[in-house]
């Protein structure tokens, strides 16, 4: 009686439910690269290399631990079109009596499983994903009890469920939330180390030569590939990260500086998204860090923040939201996504820096993401979708569940309000607070109007202004448009005038 047991590009866990409870000597594992999950967006080239060589590496680990992989390349002839195709083909080939499968995290893929399962004539079995901490029902659940769902009440519960920086029932450190101390800028003074790196093996190279030769076109280059590849080199990666950065992840959370690509950061959200790293055991061991004294309660809570609170959140209202989630778009925002997202080429330094990143590494912080790349495409109104679309393409750690709705709703507010309490907006002060961009720009952050002003300056009024109907009830937003009204109609005229002349070169 032969078990076929598919494991998708991010389930590459050793815990993970379809593997745990199976027996090794009468099941197949089956591990398929292909063209359709290749294809459906155009992926970085660095993020193809990572997935793929995660994936041959993870089937070289299962194989040396006794179990039947079965791992279809995505260059082999007749390859599957999809995954439900490549599971009919090997349930056929291995003559299997039936399937167990662990859940997809994205919704159209799950949707391709279920239709499979309904009829199939071998038994599919679809088990939960218990690598997250809240599963559907519980999220479900949660959300049916509250009249407005926050990340923050979200965040305490899994802080209880999991027990993590708890004293008893009350938060260490007397506070649930230490993100106010989280905010400072970095002085260019301050050195910041670089994330653990790794140099290609054979396994690595020989997914570098099929990328460059398949997709050649996809945004990127495969070129200085060093993301870790197996869970091994992913766990050195975060304990390197515990021990040279935790410390000040909370002081420079939210800072950007020109030349430093990664500050305090972890860069573990592939791994942990991909499968390498298990959500909670990264936890768990920040937690450590702090009982042994090697990171501050706000560097600590920060990051499992992050993590418990709103990785978990985000997931859960993508299942909860999906699939009309993908087409909301409160501010009927149309313009097409500029050409400069793919190229970099443009004159804003603050742009220029984090799409320049993001082309030579598929990774950009948080900050770089929401507050400069995210908040000018929702000051100067591009279609979300077309921006979801950009950063499901652009980043190694992007999969659908976790980047819409950080990109839908946290940045460019298109559902009106679900996710997050008002819109992520902001004038180039704010990046000039954080960052020092600014300095390096042929545009001027002191100037408020005509050609060499800063385009953030006149672009966050124009938005506001524009979208006043639509975000007047909301309370987080009242002092600021008591200061627009306050503003001299010359003032707004100018503001008018530069954000027309502004979109209409973009
Ligand atoms: C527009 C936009 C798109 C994004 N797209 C993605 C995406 O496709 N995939 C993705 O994993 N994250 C996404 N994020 C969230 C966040 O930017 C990344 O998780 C983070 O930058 C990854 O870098 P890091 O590992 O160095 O994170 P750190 O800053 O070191 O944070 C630690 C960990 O916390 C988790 N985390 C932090 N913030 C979030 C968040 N908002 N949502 C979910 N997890 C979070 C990640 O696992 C991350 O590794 C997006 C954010 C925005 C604003
Ligand atoms: S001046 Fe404006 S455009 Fe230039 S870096 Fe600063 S915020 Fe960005």
């Amino acid at each position: 009686m032969t078990t076929l047991i598919p494991i998708l590009g991010d389930q590459l866990s050793a815990d993970l439910p379809s593997l745990a409870n199976a027996n090794k000597k009468n099941s197949v594992v089956l591990i398929t690269e292909c063209m359709e999950e290749a294809t459906y967006i155009r992926h970085h080239q660095k993020k193809l290399v990572f997935v793929f060589s995660c994936m041959r590496h993870f089937a070289a680990l299962l194989g040396s631990k006794g179990w039947q992989v079965d791992y279809i390349k995505l260059n082999s002839k007749n390859g599957p079109a999809s995954i439900p195709q490549s599971i009919e083909r090997a349930v056929k080939r291995h003559k299997c009596k039936s399937v167990v499968l662990t859940e997809a995290a994205e919704y159209r893929l799950q949707q391709s499983l279920v239709a499979l399962q309904r009829k199939s004539k071998t038994p599919v079995t679809i088990l939960e994903d218990t690598r997250f901490l809240c599963n559907h029902q519980q999220f479900q659940d949660w959300a049916n009890s509250r009249k407005q769902l926050r990340m923050e009440n979200f965040y305490r519960d899994m802080r209880v469920q999991t027990g993590l920086l708890m004293d008893g029932k009350k938060p260490i450190g007397g506070q649930w939330n230490f993100d106010k101390e989280n905010r400072k800028p970095a002085g260019e003074s301050v050195s910041f180390p670089t994330p653990r790196q790794f140099k290609p093996d054979e396994i690595t190279s020989d997914c570098i030569a099929m990328v460059n030769k398949l997709f050649p076109d996809n945004i990127g280059h495969t070129d200085n590939f060093w993301f870790a590849t197996t869970a091994k080199q992913a766990k050195a990666a975060l304990k390197y990260f515990i021990e040279n950065a935790l410390f000040t992840f909370g002081d420079y959370q939210d800072a950007m500086l020109v030349g430093e690509r990664f500050l305090s950061h972890s860069v573990i959200s592939m791994y942990i998204n991909i499968g390498l790293l298990n959500p909670l055991d990264v936890c768990r061991q920040i937690e450590k860090a702090y009982h042994a004294g090697n990171a501050p309660i706000n560097a600590t809570e920060g990051f499992i923040r992050q993590i418990i609170g709103w990785r978990e959140y985000v997931r859960g209202i993508y299942w909860l939201k999906m699939p009309d989630y993908v087409d909301e778009n409160f501010f009927n925002h149309t313009r097409p996504l500029p050409d400069f997202y793919w190229t970099a080429d443009t004159r804003m330094a603050c742009m220029q820096a984090s799409i320049d990143q993001t082309i030579h590494e598929a990774y950009a912080h948080h900050i770089q993401r929401l507050m400069i790349t995210g908040n000018f495409a929702m000051l100067t109104g591009v279609n979300p979708k077309e921006v979801h679309e950009w950063y499901l393409a652009v980043y190694a750690d992007a999969y659908e569940w976790v980047e819409l709705p950080n990109t839908l709703g946290m940045s460019q507010f298109a559902d009106g309000g679900l996710l997050g309490s008002k819109p992520y907006a902001a004038g180039g002060n704010y990046i000039n607070k954080m960052s020092n961009y600014c300095k390096h720009c042929s545009y001027k952050i002191s100037k408020k109007a005509g050609e060499d002003a800063c385009p953030f300056n006149y672009l966050y009024w124009h938005f506001l202004s524009t979208n006043r109907e639509k975000l007047s009830n909301n309370h987080r937003l009242a002092q600021v448009y008591r200061t627009w009204d306050r503003m001299k109609d010359e003032r707004k005229a100018e503001i008018a005038e530069d954000s027309a002349k502004f979109l209409k070169q973009l």
